[in-house]
């Protein structure tokens, strides 16, 4: 099959599209004929330790492939133990690596039926950012009627699954931080209710102005440090914070914990790919069950920003880098 390699060079690294050896199948998996897989910034971050520029195991021709954490597919083969799933079945899902090719595997446990209605490509656009989404708000955020909700890079892909999310609870507010007029009109239109260009405004001032000075009930926070004293300034009284990027950096100077403990924070930390399989599988059932329905029907939308050809990769990752997309990137095997 084809698939995409980290290749290193000798200025640094790059994708190649080339013949790969399939996936191995356990008995508790599923085969998947790739249609399309999500472009993440946790694959940045994989290439990066491949060709050895981050944190992680030493770097080495890996001739498998590494990329890709989500996929939408037709299932072609299921291991012996499997039974709730059928060679044909259109799923859905998160992968442990390997959904940059044109077969990947996937545990059953964790497989999605796609909701009626959806193609491929609205599919492969769920998974990893609506599953973060859902977890940080329902499980961390405890998300509920009237809730204020400060969700920063609001075009991003879990930023529009979050917006989204949010409004489906009854009399919730969503504020919004994006770089653009664009990004924020987009967000306007999947239901954010303020919306703040960070690059020209200073979102505390108005994060405060449209809470009559209580702050946000949750901050969605992919920022990190150079966020961290503006979200303290932002966040109300028993707030709850989840961190869940690191987008402004990882490091914060001198941070004052009675800051956090004089306002009763609750500050939450997740990464989504490191998680057991037990967790990714329990996350995934829940949000189906609970939302699938509402992507038939139109009230829940994937966004997609745009479909690159698999061997496209390159390209693709660097619409992500540049901060471009609004929503998902996608590959697929099949244009
Ligand atoms: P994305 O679609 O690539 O969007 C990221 C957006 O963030 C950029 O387009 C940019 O939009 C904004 N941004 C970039 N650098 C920024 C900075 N320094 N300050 C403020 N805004 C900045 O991203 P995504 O895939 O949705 O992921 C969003 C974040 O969530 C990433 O940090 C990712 O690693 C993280 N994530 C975490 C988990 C988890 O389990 N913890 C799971 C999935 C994703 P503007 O033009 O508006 O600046």
């Amino acid at each position: 099959m084809k698939g995409i390699i980290v290749k290193q060079t000798e200025t640094g690294n790059c994708l190649e599209y080339q013949d790969v050896p399939a996936p191995h199948l356990e008995s508790s998996d599923l085969l998947i004929e790739v249609m399309a897989s999500g472009v993440n910034r946790t694959d940045l971050m994989t290439r990066n330790r491949q060709a050895g520029y981050a944190d992680g195991p030493v770097p080495t021709e890996v001739e498998r492939v590494e990329l890709g954490v989500e996929i939408s597919g037709v299932v072609v083969q299921i291991g012996d133990a499997v039974t709730d799933f059928s060679v044909g079945d259109h799923v859905m899902g998160l992968v442990d690596g390997g959904g940059y090719a044109e077969y990947a595997r996937m545990p059953a446990s964790r497989a999605m039926h796609i909701p009626e209605g959806l193609e491929f490509t609205d599919a492969a656009a769920i998974p990893e950012v609506f599953l973060t989404a859902y977890q940080n708000l329902f499980w961390h955020g405890q998300l509920s009627e009237g809730k204020t909700v400060l969700i920063h890079a609001g075009a991003s892909g879990v930023g529009t699954a979050a917006i989204q999310l949010v409004k489906q609870v009854p009399n919730t507010t969503v504020i919004v931080t994006a770089g653009s007029q664009e990004k924020l009109t987009f967000c306007q239109s999947l239901g954010a209710d303020v919306l703040i260009n960070y690059k020209e405004e200073n979102f505390t001032e108005r994060v405060l102005e449209a809470t009559e000075g209580r702050g946000a009930d949750i901050i969605m926070d992919f920022v990190g440090a150079s966020y961290w004293s503006r979200n303290l300034e932002s966040i109300a009284v028993e707030g709850r914070w989840l961190l869940i990027g690191a987008l402004g950096g990882s490091l914060v100077p001198e941070v004052q914990l009675f800051d956090l403990m004089k306002k009763f924070v609750t500050l939450t930390g997740t990464l989504l790919t490191p998680r057991t399989a037990e967790y990714k599988a329990r996350l995934s059932h829940e949000f189906l069950a609970r939302f699938g329905q509402a992507f038939t029907d139109g009230q829940l939308r994937p966004v997609v920003d745009q479909v690159f050809d698999l061997s496209e990769a390159e390209a693709a990752q660097q619409r992500m880098k540049d901060n471009l997309n609004t929503g998902k990137i996608l590959l697929t095997n099949r244009s």
